[in-house]
């Protein structure tokens, strides 16, 4: 099993906030598995927003394509 993790990196649309979320291989494919866009919610205003898989996170945009 991979211990390769993700960092999520995101900025939230509402408050302008910027946060990051780190998950491992499993919780990312648990969590979206292949998706364009992943659903985020923000730790401080908990306004949820869509980002496209590709900015949040380009490691896992690459990878998870890898895995199917
Ligand atoms: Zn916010």
């Amino acid at each position: 099993m991979s211990k390769k993790r993700y960092r999520i990196e995101s900025g939230c649309p509402q408050c302008g906030c910027t946060f990051t979320t780190v998950l491992s291989h499993e919780e990312m494919l648990e969590k979206y598995g292949d998706v364009p866009n992943i659903d985020l919610e923000c730790g401080e205003c908990m306004a949820k927003f869509t980002k496209k898989t590709e900015e949040a996170c380009p490691e896992w945009a690459t990878d998870c394509k890898l895995e199917t």
